[in-house]
């Protein structure tokens, strides 16, 4: 079958690959279209864009974890584009004494209280242990 494909439509729903990848695309992929053209000038992708800027790192703490759960530090993300099953977020949760970390993908940003909840019951049942700081 051969259709022509349009390489913006492509790019969103491979995930935003490079053009390399977009390239290759034909030969990886049995079914995919043979005639992605890569445009000479392309208009920005917003998702690229906010993908590529940093994000600001957090002031250095003074304080310092002795034991699992005593401390530990949490982010919550927008995500740059909504996922397939409609998650917007992604809440992390950085033990400071193990450096594990936990993530969960979220909804709604109020859903976020659930998901803390959840893990302090986590520590405390799991672990036997009960979060100092957070
Ligand atoms: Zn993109």
């Amino acid at each position: 079958m051969v259709y022509a494909a349009d390489y913006n439509i492509w790019h969103q729903c491979m995930g935003h690959p490079g053009d390399d990848i977009l390239h290759k695309l034909s030969e990886m992929v049995k079914e995919a279209p043979k005639l992605i053209t890569i445009p000479m000038v392309k208009k920005p992708c917003e998702a690229c864009a906010k993908g590529k800027m940093p994000s600001r790192s957090f002031p250095p703490s003074v304080l310092q974890a002795m034991k699992p759960f005593q401390i530990v530090h949490s982010d919550l993300k927008d995500m740059i584009k909504r996922s397939f099953n409609s998650y917007h977020y992604i809440l992390t949760v950085l033990d400071d004494f193990m450096t594990h970390t936990w993530s969960f993908n979220l909804k709604k940003k109020s859903d976020t209280i659930i998901h803390a909840q959840q893990f302090v019951a986590y520590a405390k049942n799991q672990h036997d242990a009960s979060i100092s700081t957070w």
